[in-house]
């Protein structure tokens, strides 16, 4: 008999909030264009199921990783107060580009991406589905107590810390294949081998963290990997990381639930980085993090909101999610600019380099061919 699968997406209409305004990278058209395409290729799907949630996350909730002060003062500067000194709290990136000021009702749209996040998880680990996409998730770039990388709340670390106290996990695998480093997310779990941290992302861009000697510190000694890429890294060179640091350290960390993250931006034709993914490279993503949640009964998290070239956005969050999910669909591939097999000596390099590092932790990183 077939394996029945189901994937849960969260979706809300409160996400229109979630916009940074005319002339900002991060609009929430974006949004509205992948619900189209998921309609369209796979609205009458039985293996996936939208869900519309309108609940916000509460103050309690953001304070598994924000400040109270912080909370505040995003709450208020998104109603129209004017806060002083509000480049305390977020980056000039983080406002309209136009007016300069920090979008109305952002807040409440951020609120929603958190919520979302949390009600994912929830659906996980009750087994109502055994994945779960939060469509406007992965904000990795949200500090405790300063927004930044178009990132208010960070619903990554919320969800994990969620997690470990909801549900009392111990081991999360969370991985980050958004094109910048998560900057965000490895503040929170630098010192916790709670959290098996693994971050691919293209090296010498924003926020120009996650160099590969940064592995964590304390207890946390080893448990966050950064994999700094050349730029025009492509397909093959991200299925041998799979194969050589991911998986392995994977089976050896034996997660309890697996969170990946991370939208359209590796993409070749992504407007503001020079990684040289393509969909086929989006759907081997999705596949090998289909075998890794196997480790935790098939349970993961997939959020999902980056992405700077429209046209390619929604075809590569919903390759990313039917891979996830064991479903084929046929989407076209627009003309890539990049070869995929690009900086493959440069990424074995790395590989080595990450492995000498890792091996005083981890008995699978201890060869390397
Ligand atoms: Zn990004």
């Amino acid at each position: 008999m077939k394996f029945k699968m189901k994937t849960t997406i969260l979706y809300s209409d409160d996400l229109k909030n979630y916009d940074f305004g005319p002339g900002h990278p991060f609009r929430s058209n974006r949004f509205v264009s992948f619900l189209k395409l998921y309609k369209e290729k796979l609205g009458k799907n039985k293996h996936f199921e939208l869900v519309k949630n309108n609940e916000l996350a509460s103050d309690e909730e953001l304070e598994f990783w924000h400040t109270k002060d912080y909370i505040q003062a995003m709450k208020a500067a998104s109603s129209g107060i004017t806060i002083p000194n509000l480049y305390r709290f977020i980056s000039q990136d983080n406002v309209n580009p136009i007016s300069r000021e920090f979008p109305k009702g952002i807040e409440k749209g951020a609120r929603t991406v958190v919520k979302n996040s949390l009600l994912a998880l929830d659906f996980v680990q009750r087994k109502r589905s055994e994945k779960a996409v939060n469509i406007g998730g992965g904000l990795h770039h949200a500090k405790s107590s300063y927004g930044e990388g178009f990132c208010v709340y960070n619903d990554v670390v919320i969800a994990a810390r969620y997690a470990m106290k909801k549900y009392d996990l111990k081991r999360i695998l969370i991985l980050d294949t958004d094109a910048h480093a998560g900057n965000g997310t490895c503040e929170a779990f630098y010192s916790d081998p709670k959290v098996l941290f693994i971050d691919l992302h293209q090296r010498g861009i924003y926020p120009g963290t996650g160099f590969a000697h940064e592995i964590g510190e304390g207890r946390g000694k080893g448990f966050t990997v950064n994999l700094p890429l050349a730029a025009g890294t492509g397909n093959k060179s991200y299925e041998v990381i799979f194969d050589e640091i991911i998986l392995p350290l994977a089976e050896e960390y034996r997660p309890e639930i697996v969170i990946r993250y991370g939208g359209s931006d590796p993409h070749a034709r992504d407007e503001i980085t020079e990684l040289g993914l393509t969909l086929g490279g989006f759907r081997m993503i999705g596949e090998k993090v289909r075998e890794i949640s196997k480790l935790c009964g098939n349970k993961s998290l997939d959020l999902i909101c980056s992405g700077y070239k429209p046209d390619i956005l929604s075809k590569v969050w919903l390759s990313l999610i039917t891979s996830l999910s064991g479903v084929e669909i046929q989407l076209e591939e627009p003309e890539p600019e990049v070869k995929s097999d690009e900086m493959l000596t440069e990424t074995k390099d790395l590989i080595k380099k990450v492995k000498e590092n890792l091996k005083p932790y981890w008995r699978s990183m201890k060869h390397y061919e």
